[in-house]
């Protein structure tokens, strides 16, 4: 796997092919936020009042990221984070191969 040779997503802040891909960080957070409610319940004041707010919160942020079906990016030489669509993510797969 070339991970360097690809150059289907390009960084479209400074052009670099240099990419990571971080999208299953609405995965993470979803997980994150399902555990923190269940475990939350169970724990009075700092569960109820602490826990499940932010179970709920993580939970309802990685909702856009899962229905818009983008894949999220980030740049490794700028730091720039950016989205790109299935498509692209799918010829992005073939490309490192
Ligand atoms: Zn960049």
């Amino acid at each position: 796997m070339n991970k360097d040779g690809q150059n289907v997503i390009i960084c479209k802040n400074c052009g670099s092919n240099k990419v990571n891909f971080t999208g299953s960080l609405s995965l993470i957070l979803l997980f994150l936020g399902i555990f923190l409610v269940c475990i939350g319940i169970w724990i009075p004041i700092f569960g109820w009042f602490v826990m499940i707010p932010v179970g709920v919160i993580s939970m309802i942020s990685s909702l856009p990221a899962m229905l818009y079906k983008k894949k999220n990016f980030r740049c490794t030489s700028c730091k720039h984070s950016f989205k790109i669509s299935n498509i692209e993510y799918k010829e992005y797969k073939q490309a490192i191969k």
